[in-house]
């Protein structure tokens, strides 16, 4: 039998001293149906209330006719633990208690990982936990100082060799005379009531919450991210279940990368790494291409230029797949050198949309009135932009037939 502390209320803490225990009998000894909730307080629990970075725990207790009552949350309230109840259940009732057990083993999972990575950075860093907080999936630690990349790998691993040795946690209450004469990691300068979890030759920790019995249970550990934090670095580590859940999704994650480069399962950050540089010589090869065939475009469109008469009232459209804007006013300033009429220059595609470039010499600026022009493209094809009086640019979303349809009667009329 665990010698096992009770609060004000003479509630038996089996969570204190067995932290593995998750289903237990025990009495009402006090209900209360108050409007924030159904309440009772137990002789004995196994349920955590929360404390310490630890979520209080959920689950049900069943009653002597078998009915099963959630058990919605738990707290201390006035030094006492209470289980809220989904319908209230009369003091005397002999009840069996089961808590929601995977949750509390992966809290208690990376709670205990918690211990054996602060616990050797203080060991052979000399750095305090100076904060700490669990999520549903992991735990966050923040260190009292910086550490290289080296180091924070040999933390791991040697949290990890701690897992394999199976060492036992040990929970003890040392006498105020006690606890003031031991050196344990504790956020304040308390020595009455003390809970010390030590884990031989890793950590002597002050702590509330419940733990496994031996760091073998803890399961893998790994720190999936450390990032400079307020002087110090802030970890982020999961272990044992959520562990696994991390890894099964990094293992699907990385096969379908494999199945994308056809790589080896080991290889696929040089497969990656492969590509990326392909890419990057793709793109520059094609940023060439565009180059050459912005040039061959300019040349042709020039050369028909060449053998039309110019007519200022006779707009001369010119579509194109392959030119940026920039490429676009460098097209249509060759082409005003050669053709005196207005340039309705269009570079896109139905898909993405069209940027036009309209131009016109200086001395033809008056004849032209670009901009009238523009006014009535704006509204037929829902065009924006603006300009000059010799040169307009935009982007249109309307579609080629729609474009061409809106210029036929201004050529026809010509
Ligand atoms: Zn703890």
């Amino acid at each position: 039998m665990k010698n096992e502390r009770e609060t004000d209320n003479r509630t038996q803490l089996i969570y204190e001293t067995d932290g593995m225990c998750v289903a237990f009998d025990a009495v009402v000894i006090q209900s209360e149906n108050l409007p924030e909730g159904a309440f009772v307080i137990l002789d004995r629990t196994a349920f955590f209330p929360g404390g310490g970075g630890q979520e209080c725990d959920s689950g049900y207790i069943t009653t002597p006719d078998g009915e099963d009552i959630r058990v919605t949350k738990t707290a201390i309230v006035d030094g006492q633990v209470r289980h809220y109840l989904e319908r209230p259940v009369p003091a005397g009732t002999a009840v069996a208690g089961r808590v929601d057990a995977k949750t509390r083993y992966a809290r208690m999972q990376n709670h205990g990982s918690e211990h054996l990575i602060s616990g050797i950075i203080k060991r052979d860093y000399g750095y305090e936990n100076v904060g700490f907080h669990m999520t549903d999936e992991e735990v966050v630690i923040d260190t009292g100082g910086i550490l290289t990349d080296e180091q924070i790998r040999l933390v791991e691993e040697r949290a990890n060799e701690a897992v394999f040795k199976n060492i036992p946690f040990v929970i003890s209450f040392p006498t105020p005379e006690q606890a003031r004469n031991s050196q344990y990691r504790s956020k304040i300068d308390i020595y009455d009531n003390i809970r010390l979890v030590s884990v031989d030759g890793y950590d002597v920790c002050a702590c509330c919450a419940p733990h496994v019995n031996s760091t073998g249970q803890l399961g893998v550990i790994k720190i999936t991210s450390a990032m400079p934090h307020r002087g110090g670095m802030r970890l982020t580590v999961t272990a044992g279940a959520d562990a696994y859940h991390d890894y099964v999704m990094l293992h699907d994650n990385n096969a379908s990368i494999m199945e994308i480069l056809s790589s080896p399962r080991r290889e696929t950050a040089a497969f990656l790494r492969e590509y990326a540089g392909k890419m990057n010589s793709l793109r520059s090869e094609a940023t060439q291409l565009k180059k050459e065939l912005a040039k061959v475009v300019t040349e042709t469109v020039i050369d028909t230029l060449k053998t039309k008469d110019a007519d200022i009232k006779t707009p001369e459209m010119i579509f194109t797949s392959c030119l940026d804007m920039k490429g676009l006013r460098d097209l249509v300033n060759e082409c005003t050198k050669v053709y005196g009429g207005m340039i309705c220059a269009f570079s896109g595609d139905d898909d993405n949309g069209y940027g036009y470039i309209f131009a016109v010499r200086a001395e033809c600026a008056k004849e032209a009135d670009i901009k009238g022009f523009l006014e009535g493209f704006k509204t037929a094809c829902g065009a924006q932009g603006g300009g000059s009086d010799v040169m307009v640019q935009g982007t249109c979303r309307a579609a080629r037939k729609d474009i061409e349809e809106y210029f036929r009667p201004v050529r026809n009329n010509a």
